[in-house]
Order: structure tokens, then sequence, then C-alpha cells
């Protein structure tokens, strides 16, 4: 410990390390629950790629596990610590380097909020699309990190859309260039790409290169109830079979519309089992939204009501937002599950997962990227209970064999990170792991970047 603190303070200042033992074990978690973390040897929060260069020749040299974070809002536990690691926080790492409406790229540092993004490239008629609900908090680093989505990827994508090119340190301090920041390119493997969703496990993200679009019209939101969740998915069907591209199309269910409500008063029709909202940011929403509310009414909609303005709208997207916080108070403790299947077995899904609260006389509320097949159901349960807290896990892991069942992923966009490491496994297959296991020690032979994590 002694030498791992004096060998970093050679190449640090002093305010870029933190040894209080009060003050490192709250670096030690993600927003996860029940996922293992252990306790931090030192958190270090670099300022510059030379400083982040030092850490990890530091880490090379005494075998000593590195832990990236961001803002640690992840859902997988990705973020946690190692025992005796050294936790490195890019957050103090938060410039914008540059924005180019020519070259529509923005060059940023990986701490730089996805909100404050947003909103820079909006001011010069930009357009950063990805954005997960935790937007205001969580970081372009972490974004890349676990290949975040968000409430505007069934029309713009997730983040591996956007990321063009990066800036990494390796495990053993060296720094690497990937991709381009150029609209096209196709020079050898692609690197870039390998590092979304990385969590961690591979280099440290220092800088990236992210494609921007022109910024499109304000959207407007449509809000249709239905007597049942497969009645909603059913319009989702439709509404993607008939050639629509809404910028967001989310589904909450009874459950979750409830809780919202109850945490925040915000109207929602309580009545309704399933709540679907869907948004055009066209030149034409009004029309746009009209059609997709007969498509609705087709499926059994019981009311389709649009917004009347973008200050409506923003209200609603403010109600979809706060569904897992909402979530989080209906019981003492949650499990939220990522699971994405493909859009035509999206109400099978929903419809398993109902059964499979039953069977565990649990409640389990759904919020789902409903355009994207991507759902999240939230296990609630009393974490004092051993029996309850038995039959979350288990339902939590029958979800997760239900979606693979239905030709899903066990993750959408939380990544694997501690929670769903056993389920790796499942779904990538022998070769696919062994594979995937190989690409780490090409990149980390000394097992050194985020240990646990994954595999
Ligand atoms: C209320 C709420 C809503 C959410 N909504 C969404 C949503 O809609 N969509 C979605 O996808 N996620 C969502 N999330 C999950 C989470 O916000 C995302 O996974 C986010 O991308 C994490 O960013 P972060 O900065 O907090 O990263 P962290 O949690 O700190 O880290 C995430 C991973 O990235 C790695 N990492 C971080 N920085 C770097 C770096 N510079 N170099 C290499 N690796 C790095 C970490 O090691 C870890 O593996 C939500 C979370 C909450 C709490």
């Amino acid at each position: 410990m002694d030498a791992l603190l004096e060998r970093l303070r050679a190449g640090l200042p002093a305010e870029a390390l933190i040894t209080d033992p009060d003050v490192t074990p709250s670096y030690a978690h993600d927003m996860a629950s029940f996922c293992d973390a252990g306790t931090p040897a030192v958190v270090v929060l670099p300022r510059s790629v030379e400083e982040v260069q030092h850490v990890m020749r530091t880490a090379t040299a005494l075998r000593v596990p590195v832990v990236p974070q961001g803002a640690r809002t992840g859902l997988s536990g990705a973020a946690n610590a190692s025992d005796g690691c050294i936790v490195l926080s890019l957050v103090k790492m938060d410039r914008i380097l540059e924005i180019s409406p020519v070259d529509r790229i923005a060059v940023v540092e990986p701490g730089v909020v996805n909100a404050t993004l947003s909103r820079a490239v909006g001011e010069l008629g930009l357009y950063y699309p990805p954005d997960p609900s935790s937007w205001e908090m969580c970081t372009i680093g972490g974004n890349i990190g676990t290949a975040s989505g968000g409430l505007c990827c069934v029309k713009y994508g997730v983040t591996a859309e956007y990321v063009l090119g990066l800036e990494v340190v390796l495990a053993d301090g060296r720094l690497l260039n990937t991709g381009r920041r150029t609209a096209k390119g196709v020079a050898g493997y692609d690197l870039t790409r390998l590092f979304v969703g990385s969590e961690g496990s591979l280099g440290i993200v220092v800088k990236a290169v992210l494609a921007l679009r022109p910024r499109p019209p304000r959207q407007l939101v449509l809000a249709a109830e239905f007597p049942s969740a497969a009645a909603a998915c059913d319009a989702v069907c439709r509404i993607m079979e008939r050639g629509h591209t809404p910028s967001l199309l989310e589904l909450m269910d009874r459950t979750t519309v409830r809780a919202v409500n109850a945490m925040a008063s915000m109207g929602l029709p309580e009545s309704t089992e399933a709540l679907l909202l869907c948004a055009f940011d066209t030149p034409d929403p009004a029309a746009d939204l009209a059609a997709v509310g007969e498509l609705c009414k087709a499926s059994g909609a019981t009311e389709v009501v649009p917004a009347d303005d973008v200050a409506e709208s923003e209200l609603l997207l403010q109600a979809r937002r706060s569904a897992l916080p909402a979530l989080e108070t209906v019981k003492s403790a949650t499990m939220i599950d990522d699971v994405c299947v493909p859009r035509s077995r999206l109400g099978a899904m929903i419809e398993g997962t109902a059964a499979i609260a039953e069977k565990f006389g649990l409640t389990i509320g759904v919020c789902a990227h409903a355009g994207d097949g991507n759902t999240h159901p939230v296990v609630c349960f009393d974490h004092t209970d051993p029996d309850e807290s038995r039959r979350a896990r288990a339902s939590f892991d029958e979800i997760m064999a239900l979606g693979l069942e239905l030709g899903g992923t066990i993750t959408g966009e939380h990544g694997v990170g501690v929670l769903k490491k056993e389920w790796l496994a499942r779904e990538l297959g022998e070769v696919g792991l062994e594979l995937q296991r190989g690409i780490k020690s090409a990149f980390d032979p000394l097992g050194l970047l985020n240990p646990g994590k994954l595999f």
C-alpha cells in the first residue's frame, strides 16, 4: 500500500488522490443492487491523459487492479470496486474539446456529462442523440463503457452508432488511437466498436470523437391507454410494420404508472393496464401522431391523447424518465432487468414476465423501450425478508431465461457487470466466450482492468 501511494504521488498532484478510509468506500458501488463490491486502496481523479498513463504504468508495475468509473449510475455493478484496487474516476476530465458543425463531430473528455454535451451541441443547432434516462448525471465515458441506449434509440440508435474514434490508455500505459474523425473509414479491424460496451475491461477511454446530427424539430408526444399490455404491444408492432419512424415509443405498465403518480403526482391515468407513449420529431408531427393514434385504436386503445404542445410533451417524457426511480419506491429493494427481445416478441415477453411475477408472488413493474423490444422488468421486494429476496433473485433469472428463449439478449443497454456474468456464457456459447476471453487477454494480459466483471 505504501509503495503504491508513493509511486502514484510521484506523478500526480496531491488533490488527485483520495486515501481517507472514510471517503474511499463511497466510491465502491454503482447504482445496482445486490452486486458484490470490494474496498478500494485509493481513489484517483486524474485531470489529464498523462496522469491516467502514470496510474496505469504504476498499476502494471505493482500488479494492482484498476476499476475505471464515470458517474457510477450503472445498473449492473460494472463500476464496482474490487478489494485493494485503484478506483480511477474520470469525472474531472470533463472538457468538451471541440464541436465542429462542418464535420458534425464533438471531441470530448470522458467525464463530460451526457446532458452537458447535448445542451452544448444544441446551441449550435446540432444533436447528440443517445439519451439514457440518467442523462443529467451519467458521463460519456460511462455511456461508452456500457454502450448506453435511451429513449430516442428507436429512431436514432444507441451510443455505438455515434462513437467514431477513441483515445485509450492501455493497461501498460501506452496510448492507443482508434477510428477516425471522418464521415467514412474502414482501415483495419474496428477497435472503436470493440471498446464500446467493454465495461472498462480493455482500456481507459480518455478522449472520444462523437458523431452529431442536425437538431431535429422538437418532438410531440401522444399517450395511449390500453386494456392490456398485449394490446399495447400489438400497437407497437402495427406502428413499426406500417413503416413509421417514431422518435420515441415507450411503454409503462399499470404498476409503473401508479408508482410514477405516487412519487411525482404526474396525473397519469391510474386505471390503465398499459400506457404507450409515442413521439415524432418530423416536420408534421401532429399528422404522424394522428396516423399512429388510429393504429392504437385498432389495437384496442381506450383513450388516445396527443399532447397539445412541446411543454405537455416534456411532462410526459419526465413521467417516463422517472419510471425507474419511482419503481424503486414500491418496496425496500429492486432488481432491474434489461432483457431485449425482437420487437415481434415483445407481447410474449411482457405476458411471460407477468406469469413469472404471479408464480413467485412478487410485484414486477415493467417499463420498456417498446420500439426497441427492450424491457426493464423491475422486481420489487422486501430485502429484509430472506424468502422474498430468494424469490426475487429466482424471478430475475427466469426473466433472463425467457428473454433468451424468445430470441433476445440478457442485456439491451445496462451491461453485464457483476450482476449478469453467470448469464453471459449462456448467451455467447462456449466458442464465443473463449474468443472474448482471448480478446481481453490481448489487451490486458495481466488481467488488471476491472477484474471480476463480464466473465
Ligand atoms: C435512473 C437511471 C436511469 C437510467 N437509464 C438508463 C437508460 O435509459 N439507458 C441506459 O443505457 N442506461 C441507463 N441507466 C444506467 C446508467 O446510467 C448507464 O449505464 C450509464 O451509461 C452509466 O454512465 P456512468 O457515467 O454512470 O458510468 P459508470 O456507472 O461509472 O461506469 C459504467 C461502466 O463504464 C466503465 N467506464 C466508465 N468510464 C470509463 C472510461 N473513461 N474508460 C473506460 N471505461 C469506463 C466502468 O468501468 C463501468 O464498467 C440508468 C441509470 C439510472 C440510475
